[in-house]
């Protein structure tokens, strides 16, 4: 963007006024002149002359306080008018103001969704978003529904349009990569094929993995426990992608970042978390549901119900069983106790009931190991505690166990009730009571399965040159805030500082998309060994599932590549990764309305820049802050810094812990690293939007009155409008590492006295509490976790420094004097 030196409108209103002043005073001037004496003495001339000896003033005399009186008159009308304008200047946006179509769009988008009759300083997420949950229309499928997911829905239209365009030209060239991703997509919509089929296509899988004992199918069968091996039984399920008993992959060492490593996780539960299996208050309601569904399931392959619901509820019991081993040993906390680097054999002796060897060499593809290849073993307390209990278990719950899993897994690609079946959980879970539609599934699977191929399509449509450019330039300024973070952070002493700054100046970033996928012959490149038809769909979502397998083993033994992205470009969404110290940011969520190149960058920075914020704060929070420049598990941290951190941390903890969804308590512990990462961003995002302003003019919107601090936490309030069904909300409570959308909004401001201010909160509101909590950001409240008692002074917050601002405006001498940095241009 090139430097704009035009005056803002509002200039150009004073400037109006100003000019309007002067002509004034030519016209008092004028005034002055003689005629308007001539004037009066012609007045005087009816007057006679007895009269004229009792005079005290003479005409002239006259006629200069008449002057004097009205120039006094004038006087007083014109400071009395500059006062009003400097008044009424205060509390006004300034920058240019904007009556262009896209700025009315704008404009109307961040009011519509707001409750103009909610005030800002009591619950600041219903002002920004009150409206438009309260007129959102939700399809009843639907359990959540953000601006994300809006987001996400305008993405998946366009990827289902082009999915649904015949040919597969790319670039102007026939693309093997975009043909396969149709294909994969017609396969899924081919619903007469899918319907004929039923559930023969699972019943063929469940016999390749060696049968369970429910069936009575003959290709489902029964199981011969003769016959029956676990490790068999384990191999080909982890290969088809679900989990049972534990999770097997191939990533970064956390000690060695540059170094791929085997790892054994905890994992083994059909429901997502552990509490699912044991809260008291919900365990018998979840039970309920999954049982329906998973015997629906049973039913549907040809067993007999009384059959299945007995012996899948011991399923239910040996996974609760498997629950509880994280209840009494948490996986959360520690990661380096977490971190264990074991030679292969280790795992034999805590695992007698499986062949570890066999295992990894099937799992590697045939490549040989020795027992002394290092493993990374998470959580052994898991592993020991489960072989306790799988030694216990009789093969027929084990087996049920396993093929229950993988019925879980294909019972979305089967034909329609198999897929209805899943509303007896879903109704539980997330309260939905009805499948999505078909075209909008069949994209998510395609996306999902062929996701550079859509991606690269995506991409193509929907962004001009330049896009991305002012992305780029916002996270320099909010990387140059974090700097200045770390560099103030009294609470920090220096040798953490410095390792923490080293940190920063590492931290690389990803945005869009990766370069591959512009590139029709390395797209095709990339998808060459994958084959898939456009009338199997089960077969296709096995054949990518050996396709992600291979690659995924491909790493074995190889160095990390660290240019790999792990979300795909239509993806509304971004990551931190700790053993890359990197951050991404696909070009799926780059766009509006969180982030659009003509949008006032107030709201860009409240928003995306937020967002930003919340990714690089990922890399100092209780689990970053454990990683070094690198991506190394290390402790670079002194006793004395760190003890200031946990303090801080429980500030925090303790803040969300108070808030209630449904009279149900958000756990402040489970939800700190992305509560850390959302107070951090708003602060970042703030203070690098700030740092901007010093050199730039925003964009003002028609109609709101809002100033470009109001419109900046206005963008962070609207990002996360998010609609919940309440039985959804709940299970997030504790399934979910965010705080519910309210308190992701509120909770950041509420410790942010510039949020205070914006809005002239009052202290002791609730969104300005005498008690704040500080981690990142710089802290306005220097002792911490204690409020700001006194009102902070804005740098740039009143008139005055605006017009300082307007004398140096663009000189390179307050860009010097304000350390900011040249960036936006
Ligand atoms: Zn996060």
């Amino acid at each position: 963007m090139t430097k704009k030196k035009r005056k803002s409108p509002i200039g150009n209103l004073l400037l109006t006024y100003s000019k309007r002043s002067l002509a004034s005073k030519q016209d008092i001037y004028t005034w002055d002149e003689e005629p308007y004496c001539d004037h009066l003495e012609d007045i005087g001339s009816f007057t006679d002359n007895k009269k004229k000896k009792e005079r005290v003033f003479s005409n002239r005399e006259k006629c200069l306080l008449g002057v004097l009186l009205a120039l006094l008159v004038l006087l007083i009308a014109a400071v009395a008018y500059l006062l009003y304008m400097l008044l009424q200047n205060m509390n006004k946006p300034k920058g240019f103001f904007c009556l262009e179509p896209h700025c009315v769009e704008e404009s109307a988008m961040v009011i519509k969704k707001m409750d103009l009759k909610a005030e800002p300083c009591k619950d600041f997420y219903q002002f920004s978003c009150g409206r438009h949950l309260k007129e959102l229309i939700v399809s009843p499928g639907v359990a959540k529904y953000g601006i994300l997911q809006g987001i996400g829905g305008h993405n998946f239209a366009i990827l289902r349009r082009e999915l649904a365009t015949p040919g597969h030209v790319f670039k102007g060239k026939n693309s093997s990569a975009i043909a396969k991703a149709k294909m994969i997509y017609q396969s899924c919509l081919d619903e007469v094929t899918i319907e004929e089929k039923g559930g023969r296509p699972l019943l063929k899988v469940i016999e390749s993995i060696g049968s369970w004992n429910i069936s009575t199918d003959p290709e489902g069968g029964r199981l011969d426990p003769d016959k029956w091996d676990l490790t068999e039984a384990l191999i080909n399920a982890h290969k088809l992608g679900p989990n049972p008993l534990f999770g097997f992959g191939i990533s970064a060492d956390d000690k060695d970042s540059e170094k791929n490593i085997m790892m054994f996780v905890h994992a083994g539960l059909s429901l997502k978390h552990g509490e699912m299996y044991t809260n008291k208050k919900t365990a018998a309601k979840l039970k309920k549901g999954w049982l329906n569904y998973v015997v629906k399931l049973a039913v549907l392959l040809g067993a007999k119900e009384d059959d299945a619901r007995q012996q899948l509820e011991d399923v239910w019991e040996f996974e609760t069983e498997l629950a509880k081993i994280d209840e009494r040993a948490p996986s959360r906390g520690n990661t380096f106790e977490r971190y264990n680097k074991w030679p292969l054999k280790n795992l034999t002796a805590i695992m007698p009931s499986i062949n570890i060897k066999k295992y990894v060499e099937d799992m590697l593809l045939g490549q040989k190991v020795s027992p002394d290849t290092p493993v990374l073993v998470y959580d052994p307390g898991y592993l020991i505690e489960m072989s306790k209990i799988v030694a216990n278990t009789s093969k027929q719950v084990l087996a049920n166990y396993i093929v229950n899993q993988i019925n879980q897994k294909f019972a979305p690609y089967l034909s329609l009730n198999f897929r209805i079946a899943s509303l007896e959980l879903e109704k539980v879970v997330r309260g939905t009571r009805s499948t999505p539609s078909r075209s909008g599934f069949c994209t998510s699977i395609a996306n999902k399965m062929a996701g550079w191929a859509t991606g690269a399509m995506f991409a193509d449509k929907n962004f001009e040159k330049g896009h991305f450019d002012k992305a780029n330039k916002m996270l320099d300024g909010i990387k140059e805030q974090m700097r200045l973070t770390l560099e103030e952070a009294d609470w920090m002493d220096n040798q953490t500082r410095t390792i923490a700054l080293e940190k920063l100046a590492a931290l690389r970033r990803m945005i869009g998309y990766p370069d591959f996928i512009k590139d029709p012959a390395k797209l095709d490149k990339y998808y060459e060994k994958l084959v898939v038809t456009d009338d199997d769909f089960v077969s296709n979502m096995l054949l990518v599932q050996k396709f992600n397998l291979d690659r995924i083993v491909a790493r074995f033994g190889k160095p990390v590549d660290r240019s790999e992205w792990h979300m795909k470009p239509a993806k509304v969404n971004a990551y931190y990764s700790a053993s890359c110290n990197l951050m991404a940011f696909p070009s799926g969520i780059l766009q509006p309305p969180v982030y659009g190149p003509k949008f006032p960058m107030a709201f860009n920075f409240g928003s995306m820049g937020a967002i930003m914020g919340h990714e690089l704060s990922h890399g100092f929070d209780d689990h970053g802050k454990e990683y070094d420049k690198d991506g190394n598990l290390r402790n670079w941290w002194t006793a004395e810094s760190l003890k200031n951190f946990r303090k801080k941390s429980e500030c925090l903890q303790k803040q969300y812990s108070e808030y209630t969804v449904y009279g149900e308590h958000v756990n402040g512990e489970n939800t700190i690293g992305e509560n850390i990462a959302d107070n951090g961003g708003v602060r970042l995002a703030y203070n690098a939007y700030q740092s901007w302003l010093v050199s730039h003019r925003d964009t003002i919107l028609p109609g709101l009155n809002k100033t470009s601090e109001q419109l900046f936490f206005l963008g962070w309030g609207q990002t996360w409008c998010t609609y919940y069904k309440e039985e959804y909300a709940r299970h997030l409570l504790y399934s979910d590492p965010h705080s519910p959308a309210k308190y992701r909004v509120n909770g950041p401001l509420a410790n942010f006295p510039k949020f205070a201010e914006a809005y002239t909160c009052p202290l002791g509101t609730h969104m300005n509490p005498k008690k704040k909590c500080v981690l990142w950001g710089k802290s306005e409240c220097p002792s911490g976790g204690e409020g700001c008692q006194k009102k902070t002074q804005s740098k740039r917050g009143g008139f005055l420094d605006w017009l300082e601002l307007d004398a140096y405006d663009h000189t390179d001498d307050q860009r010097s004097r304000e350390n900011t940095l040249d960036w936006l241009d």
